[in-house]
């Protein structure tokens, strides 16, 4: 069965952003499904869609086999929505944020705690705290205990740890596999690329459209190119020289490095490649080959397209 079906759906804002272009993609039941890429891609309106708050332009979407235009309503019962802007009331409490959402899904607290309880052990101390006032992760959790209150069959999570700290965002990963053990399907977005391992499947999508649907290890395997890293002292003045290197490459910053991609054999290229930096009196501290991340594989497939 599918929990979220997507056909050829485009939304154009104000008859001039074209924010998603021929959009396909479905979700099975009980998969962690991933939305990776940078800002602007059209994650936050795809998920606007399917929690029938946006209608869409043209094309087809399904949530637990119900259409997200003609079956609004019944749909907004059976999600759990966390969206990418702060949802909760600042001014209400730890605790009376949770009973507000509770109430408004007409659900009980207590049936549904054993669902939460990990994530709600945690808020326990400050469950007389305003919601305005707790830490980042703090809020995406409790947030993430409003979405879950109702027991929905589909969550929608989206960047639920942008701007979170790299300790609360594994910690959240961990609450996803626990959530996903109970039953629930998720779609989440993320434009930390790292974060994508921890998905069954993902989309890569830019500019409103798909790029790569498949599983982050497939993904990395069907990287064709040969990687190195380099450390180099100044990244941007060593691209700027790798214009002039004549052999098929791909080369960006990536952290403190440069990576660098080959096309060609590598025993052969790097000999070349080794000669120009000497020529070019380019200092380097180490060249060595590593393995793809879905950053790379997104560049890659972004420049090769
Ligand atoms: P993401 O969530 O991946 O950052 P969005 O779905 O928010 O992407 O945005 C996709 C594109 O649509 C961007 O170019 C954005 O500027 C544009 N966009 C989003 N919301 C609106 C809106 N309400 N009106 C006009 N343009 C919008």
């Amino acid at each position: 069965m599918k929990a979220i079906e997507i056909e050829n759906l485009n939304k154009i804002y104000n008859n001039r952003v074209q924010a998603l272009s021929d959009v396909s993609f479905y979700v099975s039941e009980g998969e962690v499904f991933g939305l990776v890429g940078p800002d602007g891609g059209g994650k936050s309106t795809i998920f606007n869609i399917l929690a029938t708050l946006l209608l869409p332009t043209s094309g087809q979407a399904s949530v637990l086999s119900r259409d997200v235009v003609n079956d609004a309503k019944i749909i907004r019962q059976l999600i759990g929505y966390l969206p990418g802007v702060f949802s909760l009331y600042p001014d209400l409490t730890v605790e009376e944020n949770l009973i507000f959402f509770a109430t408004m899904y007409k659900s009980r607290i207590k049936d549904n705690l054993p669902l939460i309880r990990p994530i709600w052990k945690q808020l326990v101390p400050f469950k007389d705290r305003r919601a305005g006032k707790l830490s980042g992760g703090m809020k995406q959790k409790l947030a993430l205990c409003c979405a879950l209150i109702h027991k929905p069959a589909l969550l929608l999570l989206d960047e639920p740890t942008t701007g979170v700290d790299p300790v609360s965002r594994a910690e959240f990963w961990d609450i996803l596999t626990n959530i996903q053990k109970q039953g629930i399907t998720v779609l989440v977005s993320t434009p930390y690329m790292d974060e994508a391992t921890r998905c069954d499947r993902i989309a890569l999508i830019q500019e409103g459209k798909i790029i790569k649907i498949d599983t982050p290890t497939n993904i990395m395997e069907a990287y064709r190119g040969f990687l190195y890293t380099i450390k180099v002292e100044n990244v941007f003045s060593v691209m700027e020289k790798l214009k002039e290197f004549d052999f098929p490459c791909n080369y960006y910053p990536y952290g403190q490095e440069l990576h660098i991609a080959f096309y060609e054999a590598p025993e052969i290229v790097l000999q070349k490649f080794c000669s120009f930096l000497r020529e070019q009196n380019i200092k380097f501290e180490e060249l060595s080959p590593i393995q793809p991340t879905i950053e790379d594989c997104f560049i890659e497939l972004v420049k090769l397209k």
